[in-house]
């Protein structure tokens, strides 16, 4: 938007007054440039899991590359502050809360048979869970459109009084909660597009009629949730929406589901803000999943997001990390949403073309879908 005013701009041929003139109507007129933010503090560092996949070392790549490739300058740095126990209760239970909060204090500890925590790791959930909450604050109050957090330990298996899947506390679910409770917006929807189901995300909000979760997975796979007719409980059925997805699927794919299920369903559903659990372990180099995606489609699939945040409540647009274990990829996968966030081009600077269409057949798949929740 700052280019096409600036044109429009030039265009006006009566003198310096009329130039004056005319900025001030288009700045009352046109939107501003869009303003796009990220979260990150080096505090999510401190959550140290040793040997694992799930490391310090996958934040501090992206952020070396989006220093690199000069993102950070074009983005609002937002500062995370940490959820205090009150906000961590609207999902997980007071005594939950308290064993990892002693675990730390123990000096850390296995909780799971994937899930690790050390010294710095109850500080690091308790800002994570606080990052997205600042992110959903700077969008609610006008600093910026849409935002990113870039936060770890993730979230989106924690259940209500257990950790899972490298999961502490289920940041998006928190932050929805605290959008709810806060801001008193009527429905909010949650994207998740981390090739994991996200169970805890699911059970969270499987009666309320007020979140429309809808996940993209890998399936059968861990965790084993996800099926077609895990669909919502009483007044909130239809409200939750899995795509389970046969290994293989790719870019094609992927954008069929958005466009044909995903864009009808937000649709309908009207979000007044949009949520986004953001896993990169659906690209095709990553060590845990097996799915296709590329860097390209990873971004196409933040355009379709970004589209309908536009259209549906104001371009009012978070995104959280989940997961995504190829450092390379992932690191340029975040920056391919941003690049959306921003408006600038993405590109795939990994240079794979995107996978050919229709590789994998889930035409069946999404006519069922469409069925059970009576899409068009
Ligand atoms: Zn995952």
């Amino acid at each position: 938007m700052r280019a096409g005013g600036w044109e429009k701009r030039e265009l006006i041929k009566g003198g310096w007054g009329s130039t004056i003139l005319f900025t001030v109507i288009a700045s009352a007129i046109i939107k501003p440039a869009m303003s796009a933010g990220y979260v990150y503090n080096p505090v999510y560092l401190k959550h140290d899991t040793g040997q694992h996949v799930e490391v310090a070392a996958r934040l501090e790549a992206i952020i070396a590359y989006l220093e690199k490739t000069g993102l950070t300058s074009q983005l609002t740095l937002i500062e995370p502050r940490p959820a205090t126990v009150d906000e961590i209760a609207l999902v997980h239970t007071r005594g939950y809360i308290k064993e990892i909060e002693d675990t730390a204090r123990e000096g850390g500890g296995w909780l799971d048979p994937d899930t690790v925590m050390s010294a710095g790791s109850y500080q690091a959930a308790l800002y994570a869970a606080g990052g997205l909450i600042r992110a959903v604050e700077a969008i609610m109050g006008g600093e910026v459109s849409s935002a990113f957090a870039l936060v770890r330990p993730p979230g989106h298996h924690a259940t209500s009084q257990s950790a899972k899947g490298f999961c502490l506390f289920n940041n998006i679910a928190i932050a929805a909660s605290y959008a709810l409770a806060e801001y008193k917006l009527e429905r909010i929807l949650i994207i998740d597009f981390d090739v994991h189901h996200g169970n805890g995300t699911q059970e969270t909000f499987y009666d309320n009629p007020q979140v429309m979760y809808i996940s993209t997975h890998q399936y059968p796979f861990y965790p084993g949730t996800g099926s077609l007719d895990e669909t919502g409980g009483g007044a909130a059925k239809g409200t939750n929406i899995n795509i389970p997805l046969p290994a293989g699927c790719g870019d094609a794919e992927y954008l069929k589901v958005f466009e044909q299920i995903i864009v009808p369903a937000a649709r309908r559903f009207k979000p007044r803000l949009i949520l986004v659990s953001a896993g990169y372990d659906t690209h095709r180099d990553d060590p845990l999943a097996m799915m296709e995606v590329s860097v390209t489609g990873f971004g196409q699939m933040a355009e379709i997001i970004k589209g309908l945040a536009d259209e549906l409540c104001g371009g009012r647009l978070a995104l959280t990390l989940e997961g995504g274990y190829n450092l390379d990829a992932l690191a340029a996968s975040v920056k391919a949403t941003l690049d959306v966030l921003l408006g600038n081009n993405a590109i795939d600077p990994l240079g794979q073309p995107p996978h050919s269409p229709g590789k994998t057949d889930i035409d069946r798949l999404i006519e069922a879908i469409k069925e059970i929740h009576k899409l068009p």
